[in-house]
């Protein structure tokens, strides 16, 4: 497409409002692009302004970052922001029943690695971005409360006047999460739209403890790695922050004796189950009673929905079209890459918001369902396998590969977390199959070390 055709796109776009609902991750992020681009941009936001109350608890306090959300940051001009304010994590360190450690790398290619990164600091750089563009406005303590789709007018609730305010848009962008109220709104006319909705939680849900700083304001154990202490069908992870602390998660049923719902009532339980499985994490946890008994248990569950789309009136991004469970440490960075691929199609031409929504729809879904299944599919293998002597043989076998040959063989986790340039649903048809075939080549094996790697990837290009 020539220039000129591009600026008279321009010309008829930029008398639009764009209205994007939920200043998070994806819409702090959508917003300062479109902002970039020209658009006229409103974010509403329910809370208020983080940088003048504190970070709202109860979501994870730092996230991974990996390959697809660092490319949507530099799409953005923030991806200086993983050097400075992320650490790290090159792989895995087991912990086993005993206190002993086993490190696991994420790959055998050294430049690969995840980030941990704090949700609060990464959105509020964001919103510093953000609020930088004359044509971008942020309104803060703004809770929407439902859209009039026949007017393309938004009603919020305003907490400083206390009264309902009606926006106008000409398109209107939904981030506003798990819990959506623009996809509500959408919902409510499902009969119409043919609108598909689907919620399936864990049985297992988390809860939030920390391990604070050494005295010298050190790390009390490994900094640039992620912990994790598998104990069957429950876990403790632990991410490092800067400043020393490292953020814990418990994952663990509902249910049960010593269940998330029997131990957030209990502190001596709660005590007796951390000493019984995780001691070696306990003795690391000044902070521990406080945690149990401030920090929410909270639930874990996979949003799907469809259409993400009605005309050019509404688009779903984030969470609030697909929410997942966090065992593949994706959602963020499925949502920030929702914003790339937007602005992908974008840079390719359209001549409508209906058109670019519907593109955008089409391409997304089938890899944000891959994505939501491919991290269920790692609770139950973090849950299950890790422990398993043939999984354990394949994954060591996986690693002799990418280490000896790099540039031939990626493993689904890699494919997944730092192969930006192949897509989720790819990812997870090419990687469970690579599984399926190398688990079963591992059957017959007993020295890892001793196979020729050449001809592992013979056999896997023969049976793929
Ligand atoms: P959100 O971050 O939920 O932002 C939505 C915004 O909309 C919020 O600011 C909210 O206040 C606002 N809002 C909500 N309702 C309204 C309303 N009615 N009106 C106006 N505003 C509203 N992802 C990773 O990539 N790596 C990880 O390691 C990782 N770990 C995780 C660990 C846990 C325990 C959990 C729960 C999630 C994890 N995630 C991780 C997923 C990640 O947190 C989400 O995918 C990401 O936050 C999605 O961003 P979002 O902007 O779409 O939604």
């Amino acid at each position: 497409m020539n220039v000129e055709v591009i600026s008279l796109y321009k010309l008829i776009f930029m008398n639009e409002k764009l209205v994007v609902v939920g200043a998070g991750l994806c819409g702090t992020m959508l917003a300062i692009r479109l902002a970039q681009r020209g658009y006229t941009v409103a974010l509403y936001e329910r809370r208020e302004d983080m940088r003048k109350t504190g970070i709202a608890e109860g979501r994870s306090i730092n996230l991974a970052l990996s390959d697809r959300g660092i490319q949507a940051l530099h799409r953005i001009g923030m991806s200086d922001i993983v050097n400075s304010e992320g650490i790290p994590m090159h792989g895995r360190m087991i912990h086993k029943g005993e206190g002993e450690t086993t490190f696991f790398p994420y790959s055998g290619r050294k430049n690969e690695y995840i980030n941990s990164i704090s949700r609060g600091g990464l959105n509020i750089a964001l919103l510093n971005k953000a609020e930088s563009y004359p044509n971008l406005s942020i309104f803060f303590s703004h809770k929407c409360e439902g859209i009039d789709f026949s007017n393309n007018r938004i009603s919020f609730f305003d907490e400083a006047s206390k009264q309902l305010v009606s926006v106008e848009a000409s398109s209107i962008f939904g981030t506003d999460g798990a819990g959506s109220a623009v996809r509500q709104s959408m919902m409510s006319l499902s009969g119409r739209i043919r609108f598909d909705f689907s919620q399936k939680y864990l049985t297992h849900g988390y809860k939030e403890l920390t391990i604070p700083p050494a005295r010298d304001n050190g790390y009390l154990i490994e900094k640039e790695a992620l912990h994790i202490w598998p104990r069957g069908d429950h876990m403790v992870i632990a991410l490092p922050n800067l400043g020393g602390s490292f953020t814990v998660t418990l994952f663990q049923d509902f249910e049960g004796p010593f269940g998330l719902n029997a131990i957030d009532r209990d502190l001596a339980l709660s005590r007796k189950y951390f000493e019984k499985y995780f001691p070696d994490a306990l003795a690391l946890m000044n902070d521990f009673e406080e945690d149990i008994l401030n920090n929410p248990s909270s639930s874990l569950g996979t949003i799907k929905c469809y259409p993400w789309a009605i005309e050019d009136k509404v688009l779903l991004m984030g969470d609030a079209a697909h929410a997942i469970v966090p065992f593949y440490g994706q959602g963020m960075n499925a949502s920030f890459e929702d914003v790339f691929v937007l602005d992908e199609l974008m840079d390719k031409g359209f001549s409508s918001w209906k058109e670019l929504f519907h593109k955008f729809q089409e391409a997304r879904k089938p890899n944000a369902d891959a994505i939501a299944d491919l991290a269920v599919d790692n609770f139950y293998e973090m849950r299950d396998s890790s422990g398993d002597p043939l999984f354990q043989k394949k994954t060591l076998l996986e690693k002799r590969m990418e280490q000896e040959l790099p540039d031939k063989y990626f493993s689904k986790y890699s494919m997944v977390t730092f192969r930006e340039d192949i897509p989720y649903y790819q990812a997870m048809i090419k990687g469970r199959k690579q599984d399926e075939i190398l688990l079963e080549f591992c059957r017959n094996i007993d020295d890892v070390y001793a196979l020729n790697l050449e001809k592992v990837l013979a056999h896997l290009a023969l049976k793929m």
